[in-house]
């Protein structure tokens, strides 16, 4: 068989297979399930009252769901309308145990806001909100990332966290490390839907990539995409820095599914060491 055959045979295999996160069911991970034929048409899947993203995979629909790190662990379910009929789709949750970080904040109102900080945050979440419920009905062909910084991982998704030895929320996100000026690309297509200065995030851009799928970057020292722009995977979003609360510079990353905070190290292959099969 020639060279050039052999490569058009074996390139859609790639990426057909390659298509989903890895799954990790755990609170806070991602859980694949199989839904059906790509013959019948697409069901609109929900969990906990939220749209779930599908996508073909292989000939196949399949529903990505995000896990929140709340959830408790046992059995789920996921409803799949088609065609006027619900069914149900069950899967199990396991336990995850996040480790711990104790982190000291010098500025002390970023770990107790003053009232006029608390009303400045709560100003700032409408916006912030609007951003993180976008649903944009478009189809998803790939959800696998590239890594939006180079630099060194600082802090994994998950840590339950201690600012000045006060307990605070999980680290909803991953850090990466770089000096300030780094270029922040943006790790898959999608749009700009929302740029903005917040209190505890910093200068901050969110990104859409289609049915709930939404990535955050916080901290930025500079912001070089405007609200409504469409990037490309590699496209320069701006540039890391130390806005926001932070203990030096970094690119502080989240990503959503069905409004739910998941590790984005699921999404880049590179982090993910082993594939693992769908669940059923
Ligand atoms: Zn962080």
């Amino acid at each position: 068989m020639n060279k050039l055959l052999l490569t058009l045979l074996l390139v859609p295999q790639i990426s057909l297979s390659s298509a989903l996160p890895k799954q990790l069911a755990v609170p806070g991970g991602i859980v694949n399930i199989e839904l059906g034929s790509v013959e019948t048409p697409a069901p609109e899947v929900f969990f906990q009252d939220k749209r779930v993203l599908i996508l073909e995979n292989d000939h196949r629909w399949f529903a990505v769901i995000g896990i929140p790190l709340t959830s408790k662990t046992g059995q789920h379910a996921i409803q799949v309308k088609t065609e006027g009929k619900t069914t149900e789709l069950a899967f199990d949750i396991v336990d995850k145990d996040y480790p711990a970080q104790y982190i000291t904040i010098k500025n002390k109102r970023m770990v107790n806001p003053n009232p006029d900080d608390l009303k400045r945050i709560s100003s700032e979440r409408p916006a912030i909100n609007k951003a993180l419920n976008t649903w944009t009905e478009q189809p998803v062909e790939d959800l696998l990332f590239s890594l939006p910084v180079k630099g060194r991982l600082s802090s994994p998704f998950g840590l339950k966290r201690f600012f000045n030895n006060q307990p605070k929320n999980p680290h909803s996100g991953l850090d990466i490390a770089a000096s300030t000026g780094t270029a922040i690309s943006a790790p898959a297509p999608g749009m700009v839907i929302n740029t903005g200065s917040y209190y505890y995030n910093g200068n901050t851009v969110f990104l859409d990539h289609g049915q709930g799928l939404i990535s955050g970057y916080f901290h930025m020292s500079k912001i070089t995409v405007k609200a409504g722009q469409i990037v490309e995977q590699g496209t320069k979003l701006g540039e890391v820095g130390e806005t926001g609360r932070v203990t030096g510079p970094h690119l502080h990353w989240n990503v959503y599914l069905n409004k739910t905070k998941v590790d984005p190290a699921l999404f880049v292959p590179e982090l993910s060491e082993t594939k693992t099969e769908p669940v059923q």
